[in-house]
């Protein structure tokens, strides 16, 4: 039976080193995080990165723009944040309205405070092995394996799902760890060898988004299963992977909800942190 590996006790270990940092800093960081109209859904991360910026005294402000904001009123927003002194980095809360583009504003936050890592020439920087402030999802998964001690030299990992916050970055940094990256996605499934992929993985990471995706027999015995997908089935929040029979092969095995999800707002914090070094 796998062991679990819960991200709650490995954020807690990261706090208490983003603590350390923060005492070193001249003045407390502050975090600006602008939401364009208000959403229910947005206003939950909102808290949970309220509790966790209090937590660790970090300043969080909280800026609400009129939801009928146009996209060029929102850029020159952003660039007042990024020429005010006192705002060590910056995130803009999804889902924004129609009218806004997040790729194209995106790009309008200096690289130095871009929290969340996504703006190219972060993502530029990993690809030369120069990890400054990481994707929060990606190096959240970075953590879980850290944790379980596996050295990912010469390893076969699969990661299925291939977007820009989880699976594109974290082949990157799997790369620069030298594992042997494949990585499925939409296209692998429709050709009919994602089941053929998974079963060769030593550690697997899936975040798509769809239940039950891997079957619990495509898992291989003694590896390590990082699930990263989030869905709502019945009332339950369930991930990518068949639980029950993966964790029966399984060496390690992430719970879902518990997994990488709580570590996710601990890794925006310590990019906060890098970033507020940074300018130092
Ligand atoms: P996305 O929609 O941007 O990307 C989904 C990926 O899955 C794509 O690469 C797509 O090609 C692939 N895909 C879709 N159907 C597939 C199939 N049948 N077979 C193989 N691959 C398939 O999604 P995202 O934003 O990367 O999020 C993925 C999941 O991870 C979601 O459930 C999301 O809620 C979750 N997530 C969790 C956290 C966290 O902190 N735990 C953070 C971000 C995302």
């Amino acid at each position: 039976m796998a062991k679990l590996l819960e991200g709650k006790p490995i954020a807690e270990k990261i706090k208490a080193e983003i603590k350390l940092q923060i005492a070193s800093l001249k003045s407390k960081p502050v975090l600006a995080s602008v939401m364009v109209g208000e959403n229910a859904g947005a206003m939950s991360y909102v808290r949970s990165q309220q509790k966790a910026a209090e937590n660790l005294g970090i300043e969080y402000r909280l800026e609400i723009l009129p939801s009928e904001t146009c996209q060029e009123t929102l850029i020159e927003f952003i660039k007042k944040l990024n020429l005010d002194k006192s705002v060590n980095g910056i995130i803009i809360q999804m889902p924004l309205p129609a009218q806004i583009d997040y790729k194209k504003i995106s790009q309008f936050i200096t690289p130095e405070k871009d929290i969340e890592g996504m703006h190219p020439a972060n993502i530029g920087k990993i690809l030369f092995g120069q990890t400054k402030l990481v994707p929060c999802t990606a190096a959240s998964v970075m953590e879980l394996l850290n944790s379980t001690g596996v050295d990912l030299y010469g390893r076969e990992v699969v990661i299925v799902g291939h977007s820009e916050i989880v699976g594109k970055p974290l082949a990157l940094l799997l790369l620069e760890k030298f594992a042997t990256v494949t990585i499925c996605h939409i296209g692998t499934s429709k050709a009919g060898k994602l089941e053929e992929h998974v079963k060769k993985a030593e550690i697997l990471i899936v975040a798509v988004g769809k239940s039950g995706l891997i079957k619990g027999d495509w898992v291989k015995q003694g590896s390590i299963v990082i699930d990263v997908g989030i869905n709502r089935v019945a009332d339950k929040i369930v991930g990518d992977v068949e639980f029950e029979g993966a964790e029966k092969r399984a060496a390690y095995i992430t719970p879902v909800p518990g997994g990488a999800g709580p570590l996710t707002v601990t890794m925006l914090m310590r990019n906060l942190v890098r970033a507020a070094k940074l300018q130092q």
